[in-house]
C-alpha cells in the first residue's frame, strides 16, 4: 500500500491545479476520479471530428496581471493556453425579449462603464458608482491576492447585502439593473440571492476581459497532463473513495477504494461537490449543525445545451473573433432565473470557429437556463434508459432552441445543423454531480460554504463551490488551500520565485 502525502479527489479544474501545486512543492500526489479520463467539466466531447465543449465557454481573468494569467504562470502553463478575446462590442450583446432592446458590453471595465453611461445617460452617478463598488470589493478581498490569499475569509460588509439590495439604492431603471446583474448566469444565482460581493468577484473580470481559450479545456487538460509527468503524481481514473476508516483523534488513516484497495495519505482533498463530501464521511464524527448546513446547500441554476454546427460555407463567418448573444425574455433578472418562471428560458448562443483536417467550422453552443426542479419526475432515471416523457421534453426542447438561434441568425436558416443536446440530467450524470447544475451550489448572502479543513482533521473541501463559481474561482479555492497544506512561508517563496521568472 503506497503512502502519499495527499490524495486530491476529483480532477476538474480545482482537482488539477491542487494536484499540480502539491506536486511543484515536493509532495507525492494520488489525483482520483470516478471517470474515465480526467478533466471534469473542462472536457470536450468530439462530433463527426468537431470539438465542442461542455463546462467551459469563455472567462475573465485573462488580462494584464490578471489573476487567471498569474495563476497560469504560476503552475508552469500558461505558455500553453492561448485566450481568444472577445474585443469587438457587437461580440458580447444581451437583447432583451420584452421589447427588443439591444445593449452591447465593450472590452474592458471603464469603456463597459462609459458604454452603460452611453445607453443611460440619467443614470450616470448609479452606474459610476455601481462599477467604483465592483472593483471596490475586488482590491478589498484578500482571497483575489494570490500572494495573501489565505483560509480566513476575511468578510466585508458587501458580503452580507444582496446585489439586489446594491442596485435598488442606486437606480430605479429596471433596465439598467438587469444588464448590471446579467454576469448573474456567470454564478448561477439571483440577484436577490447573491451577495454584492461575490457577484463583484465574479463579475469584475468578466467586465475587464472576456476570452475564450484556443482548444477549449482540452487545452488546459493537456497542459495540465505534461506538467504532471515532472512530479510525483500518481493518476487513478474510473477511481473513487467509498469509505474513511481507521479514525484515531479525528484523523483519517485509510481511504477504501471502489476497487477494495486501502491507500493511505497524510490528508485528503476533496474538490467534489460538498453533498457528495458529506457522503463519504463516517457520521459519528459529524455534528448534527454540520450535516444540516452542507445538506440545506442550494443548487445553482443549470443549462440546457445544444451543440450545432453552421453546414453551409457561404453562410459561414468569415470573421474569426468568437461572439456572445445572450437573448434574455426580460430585464427582470430575478424572474427570469427562478426556476417557477415558465416562459422562454434566457439563452446564451456561443458562437466559435473549430478546425478539423484543415477546414475551419462556425460551432454554435447555445446555452438554454434549466433548473434541477424542472427534472423531478425523471430525476431516478439513468444515462440511456429515459423514458419517453424525457425523450419528448429534451426533443421539444432542442426545436425550440432552435428556432431561437435561426430567428436571431437569419442567416443560418438553411444551414445550421443540430448535432447534439445535453439537459442537466445528462451533465448530472457525466459529471457525477448530484443534480447537473451549472456552478454547484448557489452564493447565497452571508452563506458559509464548505472549505477548508472539515471536522475530520486531515480532509478539506476546495472546488467550485468553497469559494467562487466558476473556473478562476474553483481554481483559488485550490491555490487557497494550497498554501494552507505546504505552509505560509513556502507558499510564499514559492510564488515569488514563480512570477518573477
Ligand atoms: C454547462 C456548463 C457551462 C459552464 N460554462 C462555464 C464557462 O463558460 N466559464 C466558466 O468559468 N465556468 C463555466 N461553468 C462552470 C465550470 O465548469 C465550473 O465552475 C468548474 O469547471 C468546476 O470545476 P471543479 O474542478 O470544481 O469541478 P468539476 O469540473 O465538476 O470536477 C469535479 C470532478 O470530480 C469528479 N468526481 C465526482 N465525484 C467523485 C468521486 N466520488 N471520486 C472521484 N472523482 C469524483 C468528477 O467526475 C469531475 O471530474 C460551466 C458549467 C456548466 C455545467
Amino acid at each position: 500500500m503506497k503512502k502519499y502525502d495527499d490524495i486530491v479527489v476529483g480532477s476538474g479544474i480545482s482537482g488539477m491545479t491542487l494536484a499540480l501545486l502539491l506536486g511543484m512543492n515536493g509532495h507525492s500526489v494520488l489525483l482520483l476520479e470516478k471517470s474515465r479520463n480526467i478533466g471534469g467539466s473542462m472536457a470536450r466531447f468530439y462530433r463527426q471530428g468537431i470539438p465542442f465543449d461542455t463546462g467551459f465557454h469563455f472567462t475573465g481573468g485573462f488580462h494584464k496581471n490578471g489573476i487567471l494569467t498569474d495563476m497560469l504562470s504560476i503552475l508552469g502553463i500558461g505558455d500553453q493556453i492561448q485566450p481568444v478575446f472577445i474585443k469587438k462590442e457587437a461580440g458580447n450583446r444581451v437583447i432583451f425579449g420584452e421589447d427588443g432592446s439591444v445593449y452591447d458590453f465593450p472590452f474592458g471595465h471603464a469603456a463597459t462603464a462609459e458604454k452603460m453611461k452611453e445607453y443611460f445617460p440619467e443614470e450616470k452617478s448609479a452606474i459610476e458608482k455601481y462599477f467604483e463598488m465592483v472593483s471596490d470589493v475586488c482590491k478589498k478581498t484578500v482571497a483575489l491576492d494570490l500572494r495573501n490569499i489565505s483560509l480566513s475569509q476575511d468578510w466585508i460588509d458587501e458580503d452580507y447585502i444582496s446585489l439586489d439590495q446594491v442596485l435598488d439604492k442606486l437606480t430605479g431603471n429596471r433596465k439598467l439593473k438587469g444588464l448590471l446583474s446579467k454576469y448573474s448566469m456567470c454564478h448561477g444565482t439571483k440577484p436577490s440571492e447573491i451577495s454584492f460581493a461575490n457577484h463583484s468577484r465574479v463579475s469584475f473580470g468578466l467586465y475587464e476581459s472576456v476570452a475564450r481559450v484556443k482548444d477549449g479545456g482540452e487545452a488546459f487538460i493537456r497542459a495540465f497532463k505534461k506538467r504532471f509527468s515532472g512530479y510525483d503524481i500518481d493518476i487513478r481514473t474510473g477511481c473513487c473513495i467509498t469509505e474513511c476508516v481507521d479514525v484515531e483523534k479525528n484523523i483519517v488513516g485509510r481511504f477504501v477504494l471502489e476497487s477494495g484497495e486501502e491507500v493511505t495519505a497524510d490528508r485528503c482533498i476533496f474538490t467534489i461537490h460538498p453533498k457528495l463530501i458529506l457522503n463519504l464521511l463516517p457520521k459519528k464524527y459529524l455534528s448534527k449543525a454540520f450535516i444540516d448546513r452542507v445538506s440545506a446547500f442550494e443548487p445553482t441554476a443549470g443549462f440546457f445545451s445544444l451543440f450545432g454546427v453552421v453546414e453551409d460555407k457561404s453562410t459561414q463567418d468569415k470573421d474569426s473573433e468568437p461572439t456572445i448573444l445572450s437573448l434574455f425574455p426580460s430585464s427582470d433578472i430575478n424572474r427570469m432565473m427562478d426556476p417557477a418562471y415558465t416562459g422562454d428560458q434566457a439563452l446564451v448562443i456561443l458562437k466559435n470557429h473549430e478546425k478539423k483536417s484543415g477546414k475551419t467550422h462556425t460551432v454554435i453552443t447555445a446555452l438554454e437556463l434549466s433548473f434541477p426542479e424542472h427534472m423531478k419526475d425523471w430525476k431516478d432515471s439513468k444515462r440511456g434508459d429515459r423514458s419517453e416523457g424525457y425523450m419528448k421534453y429534451k426533443s421539444t426542447r432542442i426545436e425550440n432552441i432552435r428556432k431561437r438561434i435561426v430567428g436571431a441568425y437569419p442567416e443560418y436558416s438553411e444551414s445550421f445543423r443540430v448535432i447534439d443536446a445535453a439537459s442537466i440530467l445528462t451533465f448530472r450524470d457525466y459529471l457525477n454531480l448530484p443534480d447537473g447544475s451549472a456552478y454547484g451550489i448557489k452564493q447565497k448572502v452571508g452563506q458559509f460554504n464548505l472549505f477548508g479543513k472539515l471536522p475530520l482533521r486531515n480532509i478539506y473541501a476546495a472546488g467550485q463551490c468553497s469559494v467562487l463559481p466558476g473556473i478562476v474561482g474553483a481554481m483559488l479555492s485550490s491555490f487557497i488551500i494550497g498554501r494552507t497544506i505546504v505552509g505560509k512561508e513556502t507558499y510564499s517563496d514559492f510564488i515569488k520565485e514563480r512570477l518573477e521568472r
